[in-house]
């Protein structure tokens, strides 16, 4: 087997009394692609690791955390409803994660524990690889949760302006204003209505969905009015994965625009996590192809 080939994922990973554990914490997790894209990378490798789903109940947070330290484990992923509790019971915070006030990795330090969030490199990395650089770009952000805290922290700094629409404003002015002072463009909040998309639409290049909106079972849902003719000229980068087409990129590529669905993010956040646990490169080619399988059974 090659680096760029994924091992199936019926196969079990040999566990040694001295591999090294890393996991996900979440509630729920078992529909997570973590543990067998991790997997596949740790096997590709050659690497004596092991990624173990930890279902934690928001009840049971501190004590997994602390569990994290007490069993000796490298790190975990962390996932719904917990990127944001879990921050108190951490040693440190990198400034991502500070910043975004969320953490999605944690990685064990000499005994501390150090949150980090992987989601906004995760996303930059993924919209490079997806043919759109974002320097100097005007983007426009659906959303004002978590994921878009990750994408406007990542556009922030390489971006000239960031526009966040959202259904509830005052999150998106909130977003913007306790951002602005950390990043270089130029931030603005408002409301995800027809009026301020469709002023928003004549001048932006990218256009992020951070939203489920379109995702499954409610794939033919779009955050994007119909009556708004999509700009031609913007890229469009949903962060839905599932379904692999969304109803907006189809918009999108209707009038001639580039699109993306959001499986590159997940693999590069899960890139992220993998190098700054084991100091290697991640096998990326055959992260998303493990992704892609299981992504296929669902
Ligand atoms: P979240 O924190 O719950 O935020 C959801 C956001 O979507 C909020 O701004 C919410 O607006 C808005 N929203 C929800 N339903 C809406 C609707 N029907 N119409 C308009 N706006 C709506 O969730 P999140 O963690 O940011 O995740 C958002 C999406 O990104 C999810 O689909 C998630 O799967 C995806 N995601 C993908 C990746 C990846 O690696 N590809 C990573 C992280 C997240 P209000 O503020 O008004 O509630």
């Amino acid at each position: 087997m090659t680096e760029n080939e994924a091992p199936s994922l019926l196969r079990v990973p040999v566990i040694l009394g001295h591999s090294q554990v890393v996991g996900l914490i979440g509630w729920p997790i078992e529909h997570s692609v973590s543990p067998p894209m991790h997997n596949a990378a740790f096997e590709a490798l050659g690497l004596d690791w092991c990624y173990v789903p930890l279902p934690v109940h928001p009840r049971r947070l501190r004590e997994a955390v602390e569990g994290v330290r007490a069993l000796g484990l490298c790190g975990v992923n962390a996932t719904v409803p917990h990127k944001q509790a879990l921050i108190p019971l951490l040693d440190a915070l990198t400034p991502a994660a500070e910043t975004i006030g969320a953490v999605n990795t944690i990685i064990v330090e000499g005994g501390e524990l150090l949150g980090h969030n992987t989601d906004a490199g995760g996303f930059m990395r993924a919209l490079r690889e997806a043919g759109f650089p974002p320097d100097g770009c005007t983007a426009l952000v659906l959303g004002a949760g978590g994921a878009a805290r990750a994408v406007v922290y990542a556009l922030g700094g390489v971006a000239d302006r960031v526009m966040v629409l959202n259904r509830t404003p005052q999150r998106a002015r909130d977003l913007a204003e306790g951002f602005q002072r950390r990043v270089s463009a130029r931030l603005e909040g408002g409301p995800l209505e027809v009026e301020t998309l469709s002023e928003a639409a004549s001048e932006v290049d990218l256009v992020v969905n951070a939203t489920p909106v379109g995702m499954w079972p409610e794939e033919n849902a779009s955050p994007w009015p119909q009556e708004i003719p999509f700009p031609p000229g913007a890229f469009c980068f949903d962060l839905v994965y599932n379904p692999r087409e969304t109803h907006l990129m189809h918009t999108a590529r209707a009038v001639g625009a580039g699109a993306s669905n959001g499986l590159g993010m997940l693999v590069h956040q899960g890139a992220e996590a993998f190098e700054r646990w084991t100091g290697r490169d991640a096998p990326v080619k055959v992260m998303y192809a493990a992704c892609e399988q299981v992504l296929e059974r669902k």
